[in-house]
C-alpha cells in the first residue's frame, strides 16, 4: 500500500493547513503512515510559504485560521494550480460546503472526521488528478480521443474533430478531470476569467455545440454528462 500512495503523490509532499496542533499532528502521522510526506503549516503566512516551497501534491486547508480564512488559500491556489484541494470545516455547515466548492476546492471533510475516510479521500484525490492531461504531457488520451494540448487538436480514428477556442477549452478543463463536476460559474471563470457577460446560458451552448461535434465515442456513449443543478463533467472511464 505504501508503494502505490507515494507513487500517487509522485514523491511530492502533502501541504496540511491546519493550527490546531493535535488535529495536524494525527493527520500528518496518518498520512505518513501511508507513504506520504507531509509539509504542515498554521497559519495563511506559512501556508503560502510552504506552497511555494513544496509545489505539494495535494493540500488539506482548514477554514478557521488566525490570520484569516483558508477559502482565500483555495481562492488564491486555484488561480494558479490544479492540485487537488480538501478543507476541513469545523462546522456542519451547507454554505461552507457550497462555498468551497464553488471557489475551487475539490473535496472537504466535516469535523470531527475520521482519519481512515480523509485518507481514503486523499488517495482518491490524487488518483483523480494524476489522470491524463494533470501532468506535464502535452498530449492526453480520454476514451477514444487523442487531446494534443500544443497543437490544440483533438483526433479521433486518425481524424481531426475541429473544435473553436472555447470549446477546446471546455473539453480541457472537464477532461482533465474525469468526473469532477464543473459548475457553469466555474467553467465561465477558468476559461474567460474575468469581464465575461455571457451568463450562465452561453456555456450551455457551448457544451451543446462541444457535444454535437464530438457525437458518441466507439462505445456509444457521449462524453460530456449534465449533472442536474450543479454542471457538467467529463465521464469517468
Ligand atoms: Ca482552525
Amino acid at each position: 500500500m505504501g508503494d502505490l500512495s507515494e507513487n500517487l503523490a509522485g514523491g511530492k509532499a502533502i501541504l496540511v493547513v491546519e493550527d490546531d496542533h493535535g488535529v495536524s499532528m494525527g493527520l500528518a502521522y496518518a498520512l505518513k503512515q501511508e507513504g506520504w510526506r507531509v509539509t504542515q503549516a498554521a497559519t495563511l503566512v506559512e501556508a503560502r510559504r510552504q506552497f511555494v516551497a513544496e509545489e505539494p501534491a495535494l493540500a488539506i486547508v482548514d477554514i478557521g485560521l488566525p490570520d484569516g480564512s483558508g477559502f482565500d488559500l483555495v481562492r488564491e491556489w486555484r488561480r494558479v494550480s490544479p492540485l487537488p484541494i480538501l478543507f476541513l470545516t469545523a462546522r456542519d455547515m451547507e454554505s461552507d460546503k457550497v462555498l468551497g466548492l464553488e471557489i475551487g476546492a475539490d473535496d472537504y471533510v466535516t469535523k470531527p472526521f475520521s482519519v481512515r475516510e480523509l485518507v481514503a479521500r486523499c488517495r482518491a484525490l490524487l488518483r483523480r488528478a494524476k489522470a491524463p492531461g494533470a501532468g506535464e504531457a502535452t498530449t492526453f488520451r480520454t476514451f477514444d480521443l487523442l487531446v494534443d494540448l500544443e497543437k490544440r487538436k483533438v483526433v479521433r480514428d486518425e481524424e481531426s474533430i475541429h473544435l473553436t477556442h472555447t470549446e477546446f477549452e471546455i473539453l480541457r478543463h472537464l477532461a482533465r478531470r474525469p468526473g469532477r463536476v464543473f459548475s457553469r460559474e466555474e467553467l465561465i471563470q477558468s476559461i474567460w476569467d474575468v469581464n465575461f457577460f455571457g451568463g450562465a446560458k452561453t456555456i450551455d451552448v457551448h457544451i451543446r455545440n462541444l457535444r454535437e461535434k464530438l457525437g458518441p465515442g466507439s462505445d456509444g456513449h457521449g462524453y460530456v454528462e449534465t449533472v442536474r443543478g450543479a454542471g457538467y463533467k467529463w465521464r469517468e472511464s
